[in-house]
């Protein structure tokens, strides 16, 4: 590899040896802009915005203090990483979960970065949350936790300076609170954030749009590969925004899904789940249920402890969080000769899974590239804001399956080598190119 880069990498590992997470996603994608700077005349002039760009440009740490249903103060931790807003005002999820850490939403927020450039759309990248289990919460919690936790990150974000939108527990119901915190404080009804309500801004389609996005880019690897998902077996990984709606893309477009699963298990169903088993899936896991007790509404299914990779099936959409996917999981995927695998959660592929994986054999999407969906639509919901207009369902679902197809093409453009494409390698050097250019433009 290119020597800057590995002293660059040397440097960040020195720094922050205990940011497993951020390194892990930093190696990754700086060993391919490092073969791509070994293939291009004059990579120095890019060296300067590399060091840069490896480093956030804030990393915003607050408290939260707020009463439970008891009268006690309960304290946690709240953050905003504006990782990068040279592209745009920053844009990324807020993630609600006990496991959030600064190390976390630094390796979201680099991720998001480049995402958001390869979607086209004029935007920085930035990731947030707190360290909350929002499982655990009464509805009047929820409530005076949201409000607290807006009091403190209201004042770093606004509609044409960081545009939080959901992540991990973080979906219509938060959204909605934590907007109406902010309109309250605020006194000013804005964009501010992303994925809400259909009644009060929200866009038609942003729900379902980084799921049914995964499916729109796998079908455009497949297209590419004389292939189709017409009949293909696929195990899917969560049971939460993105792939209940990549389930149901999925069945509309003639795939059979055989399983979904949440933290503990997962629901097998073969020849695969309907429509309404996955509507079904959707309610109980909005009503907070384990998929263990959903599953006894669901017709000819059975219910595992542990993870699905060992269901056989032709293509794998892992898309419950990082890491899920490691070595051992990737070895049997292998074995049983899965065809295509695509994220649709942030870099839940383990180093050694993408080793075993991303074969040149096995068609492989990063999340970066396939879970673009959601932070393009969430672009076209602060266009929406901005104009006081509704656009329609029909109308947002064609601008992302225009612009996963674009993100398709861009990964081909960088990635194709030999006939092979390394879709990983492209989406990281497509979305680090328009990054770097514009930090260029703008001056050191
Ligand atoms: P949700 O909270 O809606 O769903 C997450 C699902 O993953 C749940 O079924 C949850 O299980 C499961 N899960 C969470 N943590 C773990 C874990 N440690 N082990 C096993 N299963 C786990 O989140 P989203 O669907 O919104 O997000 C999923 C992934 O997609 C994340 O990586 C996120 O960063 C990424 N993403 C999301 C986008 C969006 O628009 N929402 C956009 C781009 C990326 P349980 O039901 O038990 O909690």
């Amino acid at each position: 590899m290119n020597n800057y880069i590995k002293e660059l990498v040397s440097k960040k590992t020195n720094q922050y040896p205990h940011q497993k997470q951020f390194l892990q996603t930093l190696e990754e994608v700086v060993e391919s802009i490092g073969s791509y700077l070994d293939s291009i005349p004059n990579p120095e002039k890019y060296y300067p915005v590399l060091d840069s760009l490896l480093e956030p440009e804030r990393v915003i740490s607050f408290k939260v203090r707020w009463l439970d249903d008891q009268g006690q103060v309960r304290i946690n931790r709240g953050w905003r990483v504006q990782f990068n807003g040279a592209r745009g005002p920053y844009k990324g999820g807020l993630r609600f979960d006990p496991s959030v850490n600064e190390d976390i939403l630094k390796f979201l927020g680099f991720e998001q970065t480049f995402k958001n450039a390869l979607t086209g759309v004029a935007l920085g990248g930035g990731k947030g949350g707190s360290d909350i289990n929002p499982k655990e919460l009464s509805r009047a919690e929820l409530e005076r936790f949201t409000l607290a936790f807006m009091i403190e990150l209201k004042r770093y974000i606004g509609d044409k300076i960081d545009i939080p939108a959901g992540d991990i527990g973080v979906g219509a119901e938060q959204i909605g609170l934590m907007y109406g915190a902010y309109r309250k404080l605020g006194g000013e009804f804005s964009g501010v954030l992303t994925g809400k309500g259909l009644d009060f801004g929200g866009l038609d389609g942003r729900t379902q749009a980084t799921g049914f996005g995964v499916v729109y880019i796998l079908e455009a690897m497949l297209s590419h590969r004389q292939d189709s998902l017409e009949g293909k077996k696929v195990v899917i990984s969560g049971s939460g925004n993105v792939s209940t709606h990549a389930a149901q893309k999925a069945v509309e477009k003639g795939a059979m899904v055989l399983t979904l699963s949440d933290r503990k298990g997962y629901i097998f169903k073969e020849p695969g789940f309907t429509l309404a088993d996955i509507e079904l899936i959707k309610a109980g896991k909005v009503a907070r249920k384990p998929l263990s007790e959903i599953n006894s509404k669901i017709e000819d299914s059975v219910y595992q402890e542990g993870k699905p990779w060992s269901i056989k099936a032709d293509i794998a959409l892992p898309c419950a969080t990082q890491n899920e996917v490691d070595g051992a999981d990737a070895k049997v995927l292998v074995e049983n000769a899965i065809s295509y695998v695509v994220e649709g959660a942030n870099m839940p592929l383990t180093p050694e899974a993408i080793e075993l994986i991303n074969n040149g054999s096995i068609g492989y999407i990063p999340g970066k590239a396939a879970n673009a969906g959601g932070v393009a639509m969430s672009g076209v919901e602060m266009n929406q804001n901005s104009q006081f207009i509704p656009y329609k369902f029909d109308e947002v679902d064609s601008q992302l399956q225009s612009i996963m197809q674009n993100i398709h093409e861009l990964c081909v453009k960088y990635g194709a080598k030999d006939g092979v494409v390394d879709y990983a390698y492209g989406a990281n050097v497509a979305g680090f190119v328009k990054v770097a250019e514009s930090m260029l433009a703008q001056g050191l």
